[in-house]
């Protein structure tokens, strides 16, 4: 009957909370312990340069590759490790890691390239974060310029004045600074002209729907517009096709990142890319 119809529900309801619950638990002790056991690794997703046409950067994305689960996007695990404070550890992993990749393919004679590293908004409460990153600097002898923050609007809303300050000597050091997913947060512009940054990451919302007299093809427009008239570099995110490419060049967008040229690759596979485009096989 309808008592016992509602009971099931009720059950499976809390069977399914549970398991929720369960899950994240078991994901943040699994974390916790990922670093040591070696389970995490950097992608490296390259950024093209539209007026020359070549690989000019790549943006450092941490995967975590778990024993039984497979590899876990960080779009689940980031969250955790910034609820539990794991994000201090991983995101020093993570720029360590990045910038003695850079220091490899240096040696290796790659071209130089510029090395994108995203930043939670916890590392910045960290007090020695600017430090801890200038020794990682020196420790790799990387070109500061080389090395570009990632932050978001979200990080500079919770403290201004703090992020502002910390910013300003991170670019101090040489250090470039880009405001990712640009566009999602709700007061876009009034964080926008107080923060010291270099370059815009239009996010992949607006590059998505570019298609002729679309709001979203006049949204890209204003933004390249405005960010060059502030002399900021502008990089669109998530190029698919190759009418959003050629919109994108034609707007003057610097530089592009996306499945189009490349979906995020490990070390290796990046390697190839590099070799094939010296060599001018694409
Ligand atoms: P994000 O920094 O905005 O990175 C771009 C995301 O878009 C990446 O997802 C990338 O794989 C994806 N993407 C790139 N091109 C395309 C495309 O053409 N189409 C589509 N649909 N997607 C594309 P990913 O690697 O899953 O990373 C997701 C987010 O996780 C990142 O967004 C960033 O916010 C966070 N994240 C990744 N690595 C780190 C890290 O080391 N530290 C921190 N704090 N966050 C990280
Ligand atoms: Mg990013
Ligand atoms: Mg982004
Ligand atoms: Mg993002």
């Amino acid at each position: 009957g309808a008592k016992d119809y509602g009971k099931n529900n009720y059950r499976f309801y809390t069977v399914d909370m549970n398991k929720k619950i369960v899950e994240k638990l078991e994901m943040s002790n699994s974390l916790r312990r990922a670093l040591e056991r070696k389970e995490l690794l950097l992608y490296y997703q390259p950024q093209v340069d539209l007026e020359k046409g070549k690989i000019v950067g790549v943006e450092a994305l941490v995967r975590w590759n778990h024993p039984i689960w497979g590899m876990v996007s960080p779009v689940k695990f980031i969250p955790i490790a910034e609820e539990t404070g794991m994000i201090m550890a991983i995101g020093e992993w993570v720029l360590r890691e990045a910038c003695s990749q850079s220091k490899k393919w240096r040696e290796a004679g790659y071209p130089s390239i510029g090395f994108g590293v995203n930043l939670s908004a916890q590392q910045f409460q960290q007090q020695d974060l600017v430090e801890m990153i200038h020794s990682i600097i020196l420790e790799n002898e990387l070109e500061p310029q080389h090395l570009e923050l990632e932050i978001t609007e979200s990080l500079a809303m919770k403290d201004l004045e703090h992020t502002v300050d910390i910013l300003k000597r991170l670019r101090s050091l040489g250090i470039k600074i880009a405001l990712d997913d640009f566009g999602t947060g709700y007061s876009s512009l009034n964080y926008l002209k107080q923060l010291p940054i270099d370059t815009l990451k239009i996010d992949k919302s607006f590059v998505n729907d570019i298609t002729m007299g679309s709001n979203e093809e006049a949204i890209a427009k204003s933004l390249i517009t405005l960010a060059h008239s502030m002399s900021l570099i502008v990089t669109a995110e998530g190029i698919e096709t190759k009418d959003q490419y050629m919109f994108l060049q034609e707007q003057c967008c610097d530089k592009a990142q996306g499945y189009l040229f490349s979906k995020p690759l490990p070390p290796d596979a990046l390697e190839r890319l590099l070799v094939e485009e010296s060599v001018g096989l694409t």
